[in-house]
């Protein structure tokens, strides 16, 4: 079992769904992906908050584990994101982004992080992911990547630079079709490959999460669910399950992406089924490995 790092956004989210609406509530990149990665190794975070982020919501992570130690307390407002859902929950429309103390957020990893052999680089500023790259004394075993439409808008270039840097990528479609300029899928993750990573995962939404690695590709249906109440979190959930398991594997094979990829799929399935953490801090080990066996079902062809 490994360490693993993830630096990203600590946030407090406002969402509305066709099936409520909650406010201020705890979110952030950094925040689902570290929560959701605890459940399978070590998870080192590295993020800012302003003075008016609850305690709670730091000890909610330090009860699972997460070590806390660089969530930087800084002068200022937390990060806030304001999104909405219709009744295509794949989709999110965000409504505001006050980047507040994110605006000059600068992570100084210190020693010891600096060497923490599997890095995910959460949805940030791509020049601050970036800068986390230059820190790393050594090169980590495996370095991954999830970016948004605000950056890819917003900072492409310093996004293209990242992206020749990484491992591994995970986006959400809309936001591959939007970076590679292609709407084809298939074509959109051979080309995102070609800007660097060797590995790239879509996140899909309900229709699952598709992975190019090594020039082959891996599909992966999401969970058949009943009651999706908020998708917000969901993708920074897959990649903590995704890399989480990875992190505790003694190899990072094409099999063992293989399953991080359901693993992901597993951990995000829980995230959707709540709004904020709720679900996710419900969940217990037994409720992961069920899911895992119920996806096994699901997409075996023996009978
Ligand atoms: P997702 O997993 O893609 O649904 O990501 C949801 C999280 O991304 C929310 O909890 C937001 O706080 C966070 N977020 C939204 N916009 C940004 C941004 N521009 N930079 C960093 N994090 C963001």
């Amino acid at each position: 079992m490994a360490d693993l790092l993830v630096v990203g956004s600590v946030a407090l989210d406002s969402v509305e769904t066709p099936f409520g609406k909650v406010s201020e509530v705890l979110g952030g990149s950094a925040t689902y992906f570290s929560y959701s990665a605890s459940f399978f190794t070590q998870v080192r975070l590295v993020a800012t908050v302003g003075g008016d982020f609850p305690e709670t919501h730091r000890r909610l992570l330090a009860d699972r584990g997460v070590d806390t130690r660089g969530l930087q307390a800084s002068e200022g407002k937390t990060f806030r994101w304001a999104g909405e859902y219709g009744w295509d929950l794949n989709e999110a429309k965000t409504l505001d982004t006050q980047l507040n103390v994110l605006a000059d957020f600068r992570p100084d990893l210190g020693d010891d992080l600096r060497r923490t052999p599997f890095l995910f680089l959460a949805n940030i500023d791509p020049a601050l992911q970036i800068d986390v790259l230059r820190q790393m004394k050594e090169r980590p075993r495996l370095v991954a990547l999830d970016t948004m439409n605000f950056w890819i808008q917003g900072k492409q270039t310093e996004l293209r630079r990242a992206l020749g840097e990484v491992d591994v990528v995970t986006i959400n479609d809309a936001e591959a079709r939007q970076l590679a300029s292609e709407p084809n899928l298939i074509r959109a993750a051979r080309a995102i490959s070609g800007m660097g990573p060797r590995i790239v995962v879509v996140k899909r939404g309900e229709y699952g999460a598709l992975m190019l690695a090594d020039g082959a590709f891996f599909f992966v249906p999401a969970y058949p669910l009943e009651s999706v109440y908020d998708p917000t979190g969901a993708g920074d959930t897959f990649a903590g399950g995704f890399m989480g398991y990875l992190a505790a594997q003694d190899r990072v094979d094409a099999a063992a992406m293989r399953r991080a990829v359901v693993y992901g799929s597993v951990m995000a399935s829980f995230t959707v089924e709540d709004f904020s953490l709720r679900r996710l801090t419900r969940l217990k080990p037994a409720d992961i490995a069920d899911r895992y066996a119920a996806f096994h079902d699901l997409i075996r062809l023996e009978a």
